[in-house]
């Protein structure tokens, strides 16, 4: 499977609507790949594509001015109107969009937001704060509301403000996204280390009020980690929290804002602990002899805390995918990778482990070193470094992948959770059979994929990739999915994992917040809201309002 960027003229890409990333990119599926999804699937029909002409404007409501930049051009409304979640995407591509914001707000400026909010307090306007519009729990969608609605848009706000050097911190507008991030801090040999999938497109200020988790977390921390100190600008008032090595000023507030999605207020800049950039990132790939053995060996590599980077074991039936994807460019190469794998013992496709380290050339082949003799002890293969700078170099790419499989039909979505070692098998299993039998009654089949990552001493999160066929008409395909989610989501609870590891609660996740923080815990968190909004402006159906809104 080869990356393709067409040969568009100059300018910056433009942001596609319907679909994830830039125009003229698209990573289409293998034949080997689609071949393997339609043994499982049966045959699938094309899902409408957008249409642009067919899109008819929904008027927008009169406001009041709002002291900063607006646009209420309507495609920008509708790119502001949904996240990038399946239902958004499918919504998007029939056409089946049923709000608007009334306008998109581009605030420059602190002061600007703090007016905006203003005015809006005292109209009762709603307000989303919309960062990189990639939420996948529906965050930053516009339902249909009696009340005027505002997209404030962040991206004004993205510069470098200050770098410590000595102390490794830097302070950036809440609205950058990840590649200036990276490239702001790059002049000072420093980086962040924050690699979402999503990092191109999502922004600082998206990653604190998700509390996002980046690829490389194992060894930079997710963002709660990594942020040290934050501003946040309520209708209730300014809330400015110092970047401090660690305080015992009472409980952290700043941990109060990671995850609060908007309803506790606009993040508008934030202090991050940034690191020197490492001189190379080494990703090895190797094959264990299965889903339990690899368990075991990421378990004991996590709690020796083995200096890595990347660490992310896929199970067999996500093995076969990423060969089949061209992990290991597999009409070249991957028969003689089977004929190796198995004279080495290994049945069926093994569990592909990926194993990343950073630092000196040095310090990266003692990590990787220490690693394999680690893994050998478990059985495992070593494949070499070229499928794992293939993913290396692929990384951001993936996503364009479900675009190009909706056009042929084939839905897929993820899921996410995290629970203790002890929990992580039974878990892995149940939310497969949730899952597998969900669209059983209709007789039709699920395939469904995981991987372990993130990995630390006492546990993992697990990410589950599941595709299905879809229907061309989108209620039908609304309603399917609605049904698999709603599912898996009980199964991974009543199997102790989290509600999320790190998407975060949105509009999706929750009617079940109450099963993760309890009565008491939510009437601490509906307080907070009420306390810093108390008008209710702020994104209010996101995180506290438990509606279940799967198929909105
Ligand atoms: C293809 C793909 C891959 C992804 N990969 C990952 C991954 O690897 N790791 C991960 O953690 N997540 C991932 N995500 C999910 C998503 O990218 C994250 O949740 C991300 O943190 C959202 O950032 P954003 O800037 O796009 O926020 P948005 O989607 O714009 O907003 C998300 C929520 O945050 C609020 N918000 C945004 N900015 C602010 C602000 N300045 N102040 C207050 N509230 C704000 C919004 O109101 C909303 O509630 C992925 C999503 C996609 C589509």
């Amino acid at each position: 499977m080869v990356m393709t960027r067409s040969a568009a003229g100059g300018g910056p890409p433009r942001r596609r609507l319907a679909g994830w990333g830039f125009e003229g990119e698209s990573y289409p599926p293998s034949e080997s790949l689609l071949q393997w999804l339609t043994e499982r699937l049966g045959t699938t029909v094309p899902f409408p594509q957008f249409d642009p002409s067919s899109f008819q404007p929904i008027e927008p409501r009169a406001l009041p001015h709002l002291h900063c930049r607006i646009s209420q051009d309507p495609m920008e409304r509708l790119a502001h109107a949904r996240g990038q979640g399946l239902p958004d995407l499918l919504r998007l591509r029939a056409g089946a969009v049923s709000a608007l914001p009334d306008v998109v707000a581009h605030p420059g400026s602190a002061r600007e937001i703090e007016q905006v909010l203003n005015v809006c307090g005292r109209s009762e306007i709603r307000v989303i704060p919309w960062g990189g519009g990639t939420s996948v729990t529906g965050a930053v969608n516009v339902l249909p509301s009696q009340d005027s609605i505002v997209s404030l848009d962040m991206q004004g706000l993205s510069t470098l403000e200050d770098v410590d050097v000595e102390s490794g911190l830097a302070t950036f507008g809440a609205g950058v996204r990840g590649p200036a991030l990276e490239s702001q801090l790059a002049p000072y040999g420093l980086t962040l280390g924050h690699f979402p999938q999503s990092w191109e497109l999502s922004t600082l200020g998206g990653w604190i009020a998700t509390r996002a988790s980046g690829q490389e977390s194992l060894a930079y921390g997710g963002i709660d980690r990594l942020l040290a100190g934050v501003e946040a600008i309520a209708p209730s008032g300014r809330l400015e929290l110092a970047a401090m090595p660690s305080t015992a000023a009472g409980p952290d507030l700043r941990q109060l804002l990671l995850g609060s999605e908007g309803r506790f207020g606009v993040l508008t800049r934030a202090t991050v602990r940034v690191r020197r950039r490492p001189e190379t990132l080494h990703v090895e790939a190797l094959l264990l002899p299965s889903w339990e053995r690899g368990l075991e060996a990421v378990r004991e590599m996590s709690q020796a805390r083995l200096p890595l980077q990347i660490v992310r074991l896929s199970d067999e039936p996500e093995t076969e995918v990423a060969l089949r994807a061209g992990l290991a460019d597999h009409a070249l190469v991957a028969p003689l990778l089977r004929g190796w794998i198995r004279l080495r013992g290994i049945r069926g496709s093994g569990c592909l482990l990926l194993c990343g380290a950073a630092g000196s050339v040095g310090e990266t082949e003692a990590s990787l070193d220490r690693a394999a003799a680690l893994l050998r002890r478990h059985g495992a293969v070593a494949l070499g470094r070229r499928p794992g700078n293939r993913w290396l170099e692929d990384r951001f790419r993936h996503p364009y992948l479900r675009d190009s499989l909706l056009d042929r039909g084939i839905a897929t979505d993820t899921l996410e959770t995290a629970a203790p070692w002890s929990s992580l098998s039974s878990l892995a299993r149940r939310v497969r059979k949730a899952l597998e039998s969900a669209l059983q009654e209709e007789n039709e089949a699920t395939t469904v994929l995981c991987h372990l990552s993130h990995p630390y001493p006492d546990g993992a999160s697990l990410y589950f990739t599941f595709f299905f066929r879809c229907p061309a008409d989108v209620g039908e395909a609304l309603a399917r999915w609605g049904q698999l989610k709603r599912r898996a989501t009980e199964a991974l609870l009543d199997a102790g994992g989290t509600l999320t590891h790190h998407h975060g609660i949105g509009l999706w996740h929750a009617p079940w917040l109450d099963r993760e923080v309890g009565s008491t815990g939510r009437k601490l968190l509906e307080a907070t809201a009420r306390t810093a909004d108390p008008e209710g402006i702020l994104n209010p159906q996101v995180l506290l309002d438990p509606v279940d809104r799967l198929e909105t």
